[in-house]
């Protein structure tokens, strides 16, 4: 990647941007120094300078839609709308009610993180009956599964360019919106292509507006997680906001991962878990091992862990400096279910 150097004027400024309160040296010191920064720190930096305001107005929206037992989450910039996941086949129906009452029409780009049926069960539908522009997926070839095939079929037949995500790829959401992927390499998506759990090769990737971002994750788990801790983009996982791996599974949410991301906020996609039947949540998401990490690895407050059976709809809005976060229901599910659940 292009390594662009800034140079900041002195280091009073570089230290004001750190948030340090006492670095040691006088202000002689101080003056006298200059101070490089990679753009990749800056940035990094930058994101900690975002901060939680009440009732934002800002020109990006993002709806984890509440989609029951899957993911589908909608961004929306003042010039694009983009889906990321479409929730499973049995959802389709609240998916649309979701698209509908957001009053989308077109989707720019349509983002799937990896194929399985609960995050691309609704594609063909959205490909079908909504104006999709480009769909991009995890470049994993899995042919021999229907739903999966579905969806590529109803692409090909509009004409609708289905293209592969991988580390270092940048996506424009207009306005000044921002999406790098991190997650996975040609080489890793290669290595896991074969396993039978499709969740390692999902689309890992984060969302920038100015001082804001949020950091997308699919279904990846812990081997994901250490994957991209050992790769360079680590020191850019750091997010405002991460929208919790597997549904808040601990098979994710690695202690170091956490760390690395440390957010301010988490959001989980799950659905009913007191009805395992059928798509239900069977699988008990979220984990109190997954929220404990987030609470402790990541200091994430209680408070501003959201889950959707629970919330509903949540909204994150930013002006690119602030942001804040709206539920359709206020919950304090988080207590009860630390306190009741394993
Ligand atoms: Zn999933």
């Amino acid at each position: 990647m292009k390594r662009l150097w800034v140079l900041l004027m002195i280091a009073t400024f570089s230290i004001a941007l750190l948030g340090c309160g006492n670095s040691g040296k006088n202000e002689n010191q101080q003056k006298n120094e200059t101070v490089r920064v990679a753009i990749d720190d800056k940035e990094s930096l930058k994101s900690q300078e975002s901060s939680q305001a009440d009732n934002v107005k800002g020109d990006l929206t993002i709806k984890m839609l509440n989609v029951g037992q899957g993911d589908a989450i909608l961004i929306q910039t003042k010039s694009q709308n983009i889906l990321v996941d479409t929730s499973d086949t049995d959802e389709r129906d609240k998916l649309r009610a979701e698209l509908d009452k957001a009053g989308v029409k077109k989707i720019d780009k349509l983002i799937l993180s990896h194929a399985h049926a609960d995050h691309i069960g609704g594609a063909k539908l959205v490909i079908d009956d909504y104006n999709v522009k480009e769909v991009y997926n995890d470049g994993t070839d899995r042919g021999k599964y229907n739903v999966y095939k579905g969806y590529i079929n109803a692409a090909e037949k509009k004409k609708i360019p289905v293209k592969t995500l991988q580390a270092g790829d940048k996506l424009n959401f207009g306005n000044k919106v921002s999406f790098e992927v991190f997650y996975p390499t040609e080489e890793l998506r290669a290595k896991f292509a074969a396993d039978k759990d499709y969740n390692d090769t999902s689309i890992v990737g984060k969302l920038t507006y100015g001082n804001f971002s949020m950091l997308f994750t699919g279904d990846a788990e812990k081997v994901a997680e250490n994957e991209q801790l050992n790769s360079s983009y680590k020191k850019k996982l750091k997010s405002t906001v991460l929208k919790a791996p597997h549904h808040g599974s601990k098979t994710s949410a690695g202690a170091d991962y956490i760390k690395a991301v440390s957010p301010e906020c988490v959001v989980i996609s799950a659905g009913d878990p007191s009805d395992p039947t059928g798509s239900g949540n069977s699988y008990g998401h979220p984990h109190n091992q997954a929220l404990n990490s987030y609470i402790k690895n990541g200091g994430v407050d209680k408070k501003n862990i959201f889950w959707t059976f629970e919330n509903g709809t949540i909204t994150i809005t930013s002006d690119g400096k602030n942001w804040s976060v709206t539920t359709e229901h206020k919950s304090d599910w988080i207590n009860n279910w630390l306190k009741n659940k394993k």
